[in-house]
């Protein structure tokens, strides 16, 4: 197999999947629907959107986006997520963070309905994947990460992990899923003592730093599997990862890019959510 796992197949494989069961559901009649709240025009939150409109296309999945004035007041905002909530033709919900200022995420969280926040935003979804309750939603990063190592074929059970980051987007929740796999999980953070020897006694290890290239060969094992989570951009524009690739290429047994790896599986996950969702709100509503 080639060393280098990058994550179109992956995203092409999952896009494939849940384009036939969209094609079932709408034989129904039943027409799966994702809604955006983006606030204010962030560049970063207009390239993702773009990408997730278009996964949805290719998916069938029907999308519409809200564009919030970025003075929105916590409670206009609270209003118009709450119309969301209510609005029974959409299942799945992105709400781009982070939000302005003037909007509490500790208040906002509770806001959005568990069963369509596709993304993991509120602690019910936090809290399923803790008990491994497979009727959550997972942030759809760290579950692209977990779509990686299944794809290829990475053994989990039994084998050690090492996740370097623990943010609640992607650290904590990937080593939470490593764990529901039965692997033994370390998770390291900035003040981790010895990181290197930490990371360097484990079989997979998963970079979401956010510090360009710092995973460099000392950090990881000979053969051992690299996926990087990493999205760094520097000042003219080029991407990089949390792993120094080049670096670790000959020592890993196989590795993700940056990019072309995980970030293209992202949006796949998300169509894959709102299917999910959409099927699940549909059982309760016994459709
Ligand atoms: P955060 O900044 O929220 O978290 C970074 C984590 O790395 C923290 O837990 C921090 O530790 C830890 N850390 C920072 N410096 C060190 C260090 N020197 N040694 C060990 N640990 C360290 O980042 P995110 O989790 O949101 O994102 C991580 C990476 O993933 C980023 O590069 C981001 O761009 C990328 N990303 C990619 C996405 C995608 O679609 N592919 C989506 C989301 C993120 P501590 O908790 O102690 O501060």
């Amino acid at each position: 197999m080639e060393k280098v796992i990058k994550g179109k197949p992956v995203a092409d494989a999952l896009t494939l999947l849940v384009k036939d069961e969209v094609e079932k559901l709408k034989e129904n009649n039943i027409l799966p629907k994702l809604k955006i709240v983006r606030v204010g025009e962030r560049e970063d939150d207009k390239a993702y959107e773009r990408a997730a409109l278009k996964r949805m296309d290719s998916c069938g999945i029907l999308h519409e986006v809200l564009v919030l004035s970025v003075d929105i007041t916590q409670n206009e905002f609270i209003k118009e997520l709450k119309s969301v909530n209510d609005d029974e033709s959409v299942h799945g919900i992105l709400l781009f963070r982070p939000l302005p200022k003037q909007i509490s995420e500790d208040v906002v969280k509770y806001v959005i309905d568990p069963s369509k926040d596709i993304d993991c935003f509120n602690p019910v979804n936090v809290a399923k994947i803790m008990e491994g309750d497979v009727n959550g939603f997972e942030p759809c990063t760290a579950k692209a990460a977990m779509e990686m190592l299944k794809f290829y074929d990475v053994k989990l059970k039994g084998k050690k992990a090492a996740v370097v980051g623990r943010s609640m987007v992607v650290g904590r929740p990937v080593s939470l899923m490593l764990l529901k796999e039965d692997a033994t999980v370390t998770i390291c953070h900035s003040k981790t003592e010895n990181l290197a020897e930490v990371t360097s006694q484990a079989d997979i290890v998963i970079a979401a730093v956010g510090k360009s290239k710092m995973i460099t060969s000392d950090f990881i094992k000979e053969g051992a599997v690299v996926i990087d989570v990493g999205i760094n951009v520097d000042e003219e524009g080029n991407m990089s990862g949390d792993v120094n690739f080049d670096d670790c290429l000959n020592k890993a047994s196989l590795i993700s890019p940056v990019p072309a790896g995980v970030g293209s599986v992202t949006t796949a996950v998300l169509a894959s959510h709102v299917l999910k969702a959409c099927k699940l709100l549909t059982k309760k509503l016994g459709i």
